[in-house]
């Protein structure tokens, strides 16, 4: 199993090739028979010849009868025929034929046909056993070429390894992810190619399948970690096999490096949470102008209430007392309010980092609505928080992100209905989770978007980018949760969405 195959071969081709060289070598075995028949039946007439002083006309067919049968056993039947015919010509040599053929003489050559025959007939069956094992030996050889070529070829790397956890083979890709040679590793533990805090366990696993026959890994795939001979220790996706050869067991270990899918995986991790922080940002600077407008409101309000005081306090009077207090009362409560706005804004576009933690559903969507609804006047939210359904563990900004992605695009769609309402309920759903539903009265979903509504680039507005639902689905399945969209019957479309509940 560890010898290297350089080249890169087509397992068909190799199948094929191997068929050829089956069908070149037993024509070449028939043609040496006929060539061995030749050489043979000479060699035993020369024999026959030499002794013919001592053995006169005796005996003349006897010495080319074994001619007959090696030439059957190498050639099969016809080179035998063939050695039994030259066998005839050379053996009449020695037959007296001046005084006619006896009935002895007769016997003598009907016996040599005969027997000549059943030689043939025997060395035929001889020849054909040596081709069927020949033809198995060399037929196992090209599929273990093809199986090699195949093994070595394939991008997993390949470890075999007895039912004491021994390695028997250890493939080309083996070595290249392992950094050692086959040479280092066979014979030797396959624990070894395991960090040293697992080692110990995994002899005691063998054991206990080989005791229970309970299989914990065979058959299935599991993300485990390997180390490397220079001890650095990295992921692996592990496919276990089991092989039963006579009263033998192997086991068939496939291994796939996960280092790079991991780094993949953490890239494409950064990417969606920046994507997610610029879609806020952009959310955010489509609606800075509301904004300001909403912060230049209490900020007005301050400054009238501070002037409204400071002409009061030019008249100093015990009467004029209780107005001063109410307007600086009136001032901070502004004040509050454009904290308040500065504050949720602030939060909403802050590169925090994502916290998963216990929080409450009322909360985060009040803060959501009230960015929602800066400077969209006239417009009204229905809020049905069930407080069975209220205590949710998610990341609060980009829970809010979603209720903003859902309440924004409500309201657009809701611009040319008669009915605007905007309703953000909650409700308990199966398995530990929090259902929350954002519902308009808007015209529905347009049949063409509704199909591929989460997918990135969706949009049926003239300057819409269509990220927003896109990633309003990569945050919701972050947290565990799922989206969906239905259309209302009543008109209008609802967009519902899961959370994890907070454990009691
Ligand atoms: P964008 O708002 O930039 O188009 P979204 O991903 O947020 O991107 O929305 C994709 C599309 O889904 C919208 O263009 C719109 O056609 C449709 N859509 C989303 N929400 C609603 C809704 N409440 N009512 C009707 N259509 C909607």
């Amino acid at each position: 199993m560890t010898t290297r195959m350089n080249r890169i071969q087509d397992p068909l081709s190799l199948a094929e090739a191997a068929k050829q060289r089956l069908i070149g070598s037993a024509m070449r075995r028939r043609i040496s028979g006929y060539t061995l028949a030749a050489g043979l039946v000479f060699a035993a007439f020369v024999i026959r010849l030499a002794l013919s002083h001592s053995l006169g006309v005796n005996a003349p067919f006897l010495f080319f009868l074994p001619t007959v049968v090696i030439a059957a056993a190498v050639g099969g039947f016809s080179p035998g025929l063939l050695a039994a015919l030259l066998g005839f010509v050379g053996g009449m040599v020695f037959v007296p034929l001046y005084d006619g053929v006896d009935f002895a003489e007769g016997v003598n050559v009907a016996a040599y046909w005969g027997i000549c025959v059943l030689l043939a007939w025997f060395g035929q069956r001889l020849h054909s056993a040596q081709e069927r094992a020949k033809t198995r030996a060399d037929e196992l050889a090209a599929r273990e070429a093809n199986l090699r070529s195949i093994l070595e070829t394939v991008p997993d790397a390949m470890v075999i390894a007895g039912e004491h956890g021994v390695i028997e083979s250890f493939s080309r890709t083996a070595e290249q992810l392992f950094g050692y040679a086959a040479e280092e590793v066979v014979g030797r533990s396959v624990s070894i190619l395991m960090p040293s805090v697992v080692r110990g366990e995994h002899d005691s696993y063998i054991q206990r399948y080989l005791a229970t026959g309970r299989r914990h890994v065979i058959g299935k795939g599991k993300t485990v970690t390997a180390e490397r001979k220079d001890g650095s220790i990295f992921p692996i996706e592990l496919v276990v096999g089991e092989v039963a050869s006579g009263d033998m067991r192997f086991f068939t270990g496939f291994i796939r490096d996960l280092t790079e899918r991991r780094k993949d995986e953490a890239r494409m991790q950064e990417l969606q949470a920046e994507l997610v922080h610029v879609s806020r940002l952009s959310a955010m600077g489509e609606m800075a102008s509301s904004l300001a407008h909403e912060v230049n409101q209490p900020l007005s309000a301050i400054v009238n209430y501070l002037s409204g005081a400071r002409r009061l306090l030019s008249d100093p009077s015990m009467k004029n007392l209780p107005l001063i207090e109410t307007a600086f009362k009136d001032a901070a409560d502004q004040a509050l309010r454009a904290g308040d706005i500065i504050r949720r804004l602030r939060q909403f576009v802050s590169r925090g980092k994502v916290v998963h933690q216990g929080d409450s559903l009322s909360e985060i969507v009040g803060d959501a609505v009230g960015l929602v609804l800066v400077g969209s006047h006239g417009q009204n939210v229905a809020l049905r928080i069930d407080p069975l359904a209220d205590r949710v563990v998610c990341d609060r900004i980009q829970v809010q992100q979603v209720l903003v992605n859902l309440m924004r695009n409500a309201i657009e769609a809701m611009q040319g209905s008669d009915r605007k309402e905007l309703a953000v309920a909650s409700t308990p759903a199966q398995r530990d989770m929090v259902e929350v539903s954002v519902s308009d009265t808007g015209p529905g979903l347009p049949e063409d978007v509704a199909q591929r509504l989460f997918e990135p680039f969706v949009t049926s507005k003239p300057t819409g980018m269509g990220v927003g639902l896109s990633i309003c689905r990569t945050i919701v399945e972050s947290h565990g949760g799922r989206i969906w969209s239905e259309q209302r019957p009543e008109g209008g479309c609802v967009f519902r969405f899961t959370l994890p509940q907070e454990s009691c």
